[in-house]
């Protein structure tokens, strides 16, 4: 049955599959987690953290909470690497590298090179318009790729830039390379007007996971674009079960914003000379206060693994 252990061991192969402690398992051939006990576990320490390396961006989406208009703030490379140290205590961690565009940071490959000898299971978030920066670790990390448009128009619109034939090369290339790639897919209330376009053109290409997340309050352009309500949720979750695609599907839920404080751990550049960084928001000036946040927000861990909010291939309607 789905939920069970039984149903989801079935998709645990060879040495992507990383325990993380407290029945809480790590696939890392598709970016999944998930738990044997599902509702009321609590995690305990943290399970992803995301370093936001910087806001500069080479597009403009509308529906974007990263880039705010100022390409301003941004970590040193130095003060990733003393992150990156003090958090390697809470390993095995899954570490998520976005920005703004982490493809455009110039000290990216160093930085993916170093949280993967730590001991990091290492996820690039990335627009993919700058061709293949990381092709020399290829297979080591997985490329957490944005979905924004299926022909220069519908990318456009979204992005607000150009780039649609740089991201297609971009796309192509990573994947005959023999990157890991999962897709994720920004939806908002007008979901029925791109995303059959996108479902058709990424049929053809070897995607690991689908992750379907819902609009954040906060984007540039909110009033463009709206979050899902649950019953939209539901009607989404419905159009991808009869879509029977042959990779796991994230879905959205209503309250995806929620997340942050489960376990998972946002860790943005700092506004001033004088914070560190910012932990979910908090502003942290010391190691010390960096620890004491990343615990904070590591206790609660209530529906993130639940087996209903993914749907994978062989799930029955
Ligand atoms: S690619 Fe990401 S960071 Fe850049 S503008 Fe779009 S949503 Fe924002």
């Amino acid at each position: 049955m789905i939920g069970e252990p039984q149903y989801w061991r079935q998709f645990v192969r060879g040495t992507f599959f990383k325990p993380f402690g407290n029945g809480v398992y790590y696939l890392r051939e598709c970016d999944l987690f998930f738990s044997e006990t599902t509702q009321n576990q609590k995690a305990e320490k943290p399970l992803s953290v995301c370093v936001k390396l910087w806001e500069k961006c080479n597009l403009r989406c509308r529906v974007c909470v990263a880039w705010n208009g100022k390409d301003s703030r941004r970590f040193l490379a130095e003060g990733i690497s003393r992150i990156l140290e003090a958090l390697s205590e809470y390993a095995p961690l899954r570490l998520v590298l976005s920005g703004g565009e982490p493809t455009l940071y110039p000290n990216l490959h160093e930085i993916l090179q170093m949280a993967l000898e730590t001991g990091y299971s290492c996820v690039v978030s990335s627009n993919l318009t700058c061709g293949d920066p990381l092709r020399s670790l290829c297979r080591s990390f997985v490329y957490d790729v944005s979905l924004y448009g299926y022909d220069r128009d519908s990318y456009l619109r979204y992005t607000g830039r150009d780039l649609y034939d740089d991201f297609v090369r971009s796309f192509e290339s990573v994947l005959s390379s023999g990157h890991i790639v999962v897709a994720n897919i920004r939806v908002d209330h007008r979901w029925h007007d791109y995303l059959p376009g996108l479902m058709k053109w990424i049929e053809d290409f070897p995607v690991r996971k689908l992750r379907i997340s819902n609009t954040l309050p906060g984007g540039r352009n909110i009033d463009a674009a709206k979050p899902l309500g649950s019953r939209e949720c539901e009607e989404l979750a419905a159009y991808m079960r009869d879509l029977r695609v042959d990779f796991p599907v994230v879905l959205p839920t209503p309250e995806s914003r929620r997340r942050i404080h489960s376990g998972y751990i946002v860790i943005d550049p700092p506004s001033t000379g004088q914070a560190v960084a910012h932990v979910n928001g908090c502003p942290v000036q010391t190691t010390q206060e960096l620890h004491l946040a990343v615990r904070a927000h590591s206790v609660q861990n209530r529906n993130l693994f639940t087996m209903q909010n993914y749907l994978w291939p062989s799930q029955e309607a």
